[in-house]
């Protein structure tokens, strides 16, 4: 299946202007379109052949905010049917969190990313991930060894692209003196519009400090009593909507492996306490050898969504930290990074 769309010349239009307009280049037409043997030479009314698989839509830019990637979601699902999007919850300032389904198979994988606000490179390489999976499973074509259409099969993947939509605004476009939570976070952000640091949701909790796996421990380990732009574990357990949609929707199903998404430090953790199944050692070596990551079994911290994933299910779980330098990472860091992790994305649907 490679769907094209029909573009009838109007009076005056080059070939270059109807390329442009589909965001591909004259060469591209050309191969759909091979009675044009002039490309100076077209008609008004000749009908020429867009071949829509090719278009690319998830574009890395300075700012990739929710706007963005829910538009990259609605364009990428009308482009490509197979991936479905659904909704896992809402945050504090109502905003649906998205999750997208690729394959259909029977082995689920979760992978996420942007659970910390200024870490939001990592919503686009996972939108650019599903893009490029998808475009290689429509045109029946491997990335590098793996066979995308077999990986389809066998498996599906769950992406959470963006767990904290409001923090990632806030990182990206400050927050308005309109917005009914105005006071509260410049409050929180000690009356800075600053808000590079900021990595929690909207209430000043750290996302990543909220599951039930020694909760306790990671409360008295930060010390924090009160909401921050980072490491508040907030009142209790699972008590932001965000936090709470990924427990659930986590329960919904059955992930033989989940991977966090988050920068920076070129890093791969993959142990919790011991509760960790033994082949993840053995996962978290061929992460490292496609991606050239660190890999580092235990640190001191608790309460992650890596930590309860390994802790209730005894399953692989990971936290993967992206990339180097001060976050929000620079967007010119992308490929950089995207040459580092596509491996690590392959073979966790492969493990
Ligand atoms: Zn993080």
């Amino acid at each position: 299946m490679n769907p094209t769309i029909k573009h009838v010349v109007q009076r005056g239009e080059t070939l270059f202007q109807i390329a442009k307009k589909y965001g591909l280049t004259v060469n591209v037409l050309l191969a759909a379109n091979p009675s044009i043997k002039n490309p100076s030479l077209i008609m008004p009314g000749q009908v020429i052949n867009i071949p829509r698989a090719i278009k690319t839509i998830v574009v890395p830019q300075e700012s990739y905010g929710y706007d963005e990637m829910m538009s990259d979601l609605d364009a990428l699902s009308k482009l490509y049917p197979f991936i479905k999007v659904s909704t896992i919850g809402k945050t504090v300032a109502g905003r649906s969190v998205p999750a997208v389904q690729i394959g259909n198979g029977k082995k689920e994988v979760h992978y996420n990313g942007s659970f910390h606000a200024n870490e939001w490179i990592t919503t686009l390489l996972l939108m650019k991930f599903l893009e490029v999976y998808a475009k290689a499973y429509q045109g029946g074509r491997y990335i590098g060894y793996f066979n995308m259409k077999n990986l389809f099969e066998r498996t599906s993947l769950w992406i959470v692209p963006m767990v904290n939509p409001d923090g990632v605004e806030l990182v990206q476009n400050s927050i308005q003196p309109t917005d009914p939570f105005y006071d509260a976070v410049m409050r929180i952000n000690r009356g800075s519009s600053d808000f590079r640091g900021w990595k929690a949701n909207l209430r000043g909790v750290d996302l990543n400090d909220q599951f039930p796996a020694r909760w306790e421990v990671e409360v008295a380990r930060r010390a924090g009593t009160a909401p921050a732009p980072h490491d508040y574990p907030g009142p209790s357990p699972l008590s932001e909507p965000e936090s709470r949609a990924m427990a659930n929707f986590t329960r919904s199903h059955n992930f033989r492996l989940a991977i966090a998404f988050h920068t920076q430090g070129e890093e791969i953790y993959w142990g919790y306490r011991g509760l960790e199944p033994a082949e993840s050692l053995y996962i978290a070596q061929r992460f490292v050898e496609v991606s050239g990551y660190q890999s580092i079994q235990y640190v001191q911290s608790d309460a992650g969504y890596k930590d309860w994933f390994i802790q209730e299910w005894r399953r692989p779980g990971f936290t993967v930290e992206c990339g180097r330098g001060t976050n929000p990472l620079p967007v010119g860091q992308f490929w950089d990074i995207w040459g580092k992790v596509i491996g690590i994305f392959l073979v966790g649907l492969d493990v």
